[in-house]
């Protein structure tokens, strides 16, 4: 976020509307990207800077002065200095007393310090009043003009007072302000800009490693075995055959993990007869991370559609075509045309495509601008319904695929390994099972119970109506 734009020379235009002056202490990438920015939006700003008289970059209309001077011409005073110089003021404290002071550093690392940046400056000059904002924003985002992303500006702080100020001000910058309540949301709001996709770890770990063991698994049973059994090269596997069997049998598998967590937390409401008690940190962590499971499993989903519709332009399936052709006309064999087959492959690629169909409908609710557009109802009903019509599709277009590979045990039982897609129903399967049991009337209704909030054996009794002087209903 931190941005070099020394040789940046703003050129601002002041705005009509005429605001009260603000002062920002620094004169470095931030500060001058605010003050512009200010300038624009009709402030008066005047910067406090060690070396008021070398700041040649600075915008056109503002003033420059030392810290003191500066300090003392306005109410609020933004900071953009780095946390490691906020020593310096203790010596300003007289003319800081009673100001609002906008916190806008952030750190190099998450929970860097013991105390947040600002709640370390609210320590420093305590009868000042701290509000911690525009952390989140970056210098170059206030230079270009904002895109949604960087609209947002999370604001918090003690004084009720203050933070409306610096509110208001967000407001008039053309920003978003979004209150994160008092100075101990700080450490939060600091740590905000410095996650790396905390969201995504979990589901890329799972997807990584699902991905390597699949892999390994077919390389095992599709190339070594052919090797060391029959002497046969069948390392160009490795480009494009492999790989999409990797995609739909990780796809699949992933597609069920995002419905598995749903599953645990009804067992464990179930088996402790209350939904007033914690899942385990796991388990949270999991349901938290099942929109963007089922983001990489569509990923995967759309990978093997791809590596499937170049199948016909491959040499190996030219060649193999042509030879069973060649090898029918040679030994004057035609096969009669087997209705039964001709099933088979239809509803395997209709399942196939319907599933991808749903799976693509997941997808597009789960963007926030279209999650936004409907009510939590419909969203439900896509993300759950839906979800699980997709995991039935999608296990049934691989159930239809094994087919008789289920039971030929000698040509796709290499080493007494099934064949890799039987490892891609597993999870879905019980998955579904188990959903099976759960929507079973005596079960749900036990369930739905529990999650309106009955209990089976409540730790403290509840006082009943009557003893609460109401009437029962
Ligand atoms: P910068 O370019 O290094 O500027 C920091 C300014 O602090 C300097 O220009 C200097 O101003 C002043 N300063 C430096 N040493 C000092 C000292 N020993 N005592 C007093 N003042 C000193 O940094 P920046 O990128 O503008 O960042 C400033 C703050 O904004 C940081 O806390 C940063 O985390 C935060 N921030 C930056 C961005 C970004 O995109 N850059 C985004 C969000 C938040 P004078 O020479 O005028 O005294």
């Amino acid at each position: 976020m931190e941005i070099n734009m020394s040789n940046m020379i703003p050129l601002c235009a002041g705005s009509s509307e005429k605001h009260d002056t603000v002062c920002i202490f620094g004169t470095g990438d931030f500060g001058r990207s605010l003050g512009c920015k200010m300038l624009q939006c009709g402030y008066s700003v005047v910067f406090g800077s060690r070396n008021p008289w070398a700041s040649s970059l600075l915008p056109k209309g503002a003033e420059v002065l030392g810290h003191k001077e500066a300090a003392q011409r306005a109410s609020i005073v933004i900071l953009a200095i780095h946390r490691d110089h906020y020593e310096f003021f203790t010596e300003l404290t007289d003319v800081l007393d009673g100001k609002v002071l906008v916190d806008v550093s952030n750190n190099l690392k998450i929970n860097q310090y013991p105390e947040s940046n600002a709640e370390y400056l609210a320590q420093l000059i305590p009868k000042a009043k701290v509000v911690k904002a525009f952390n989140t924003v970056s210098a170059w985002a206030l230079q270009s003009g904002t895109l949604d992303a960087s609209r947002q500006v999370f604001v918090c702080g003690d004084d009720h007072k203050s933070k409306q100020m610096v509110i208001d001000i967000v407001r008039a910058l053309g920003l978003t302000p979004l209150d994160q309540g008092t100075l101990l949301a700080a450490k939060e709001v600091e740590n905000y800009p410095l996650q790396l996709f905390p969201m995504w770890k979990l589901p890329m770990y799972i997807c990584t490693g699902l991905t390597i063991l699949i892999f390994l698994y077919c390389l095992i049973t599709e190339v070594i075995h052919s090797y060391v059994t029959y002497k046969t090269d069948y390392s160009f596997l490795f480009a494009i055959s492999i790989p999409n069997r990797v995609f739909p049998i990780v796809s699949l598998i992933l597609l069920a993990l995002v419905y598995l967590p749903g599953i645990i937390a009804s067992i464990l409401q179930l088996y402790r007869g209350t939904k007033y008690s914690r899942f385990p940190d796991w388990l949270d962590q999991w349901m938290l991370c099942r929109k963007q499971l089922g983001l990489v499993a569509l990923a995967y989903a759309f990978l093997h559609v791809l590596y499937t519709l170049v199948m016909p332009i491959r040499y190996y399936i030219k060649w193999w075509a042509s030879n069973y052709v060649i090898s029918q006309i040679k030994n004057n064999i035609t096969y009669p045309f087997e209705t039964s087959y001709g099933w088979r492959s239809d509803s395997y690629v209709a399942l196939g495509m319907l599933g991808f169909f749903f799976y693509m409908l997941l997808g597009i609710t789960s963007l926030p601008s279209v999650s936004n557009a409907v009510n939590w109802r419909e969203f439900r009903f896509v993300q759950s319904k839906l979800g699980y019509l997709t995991l039935i599709l999608c296990t049934g277009h691989t159930l239809i695929y094994g087919g008789e590979r289920f039971i030929y045990n000698d040509y796709f039982y290499k080493w007494y390994l099934p064949p890799a897609f039987v490892l891609s129903l597993i999870v879905p399967c019980i998955v579904l099972v188990l959903k099976f049991i759960f929507i079973m009337p005596c079960v749900d209704r036990t369930i739905t119970r529990i999650r309106q909030g009955w209990e089976r054996n409540p730790q403290c009794p509840k006082l009943s109506n009557k003893e609460n002087g109401k009437p029962d209903v």
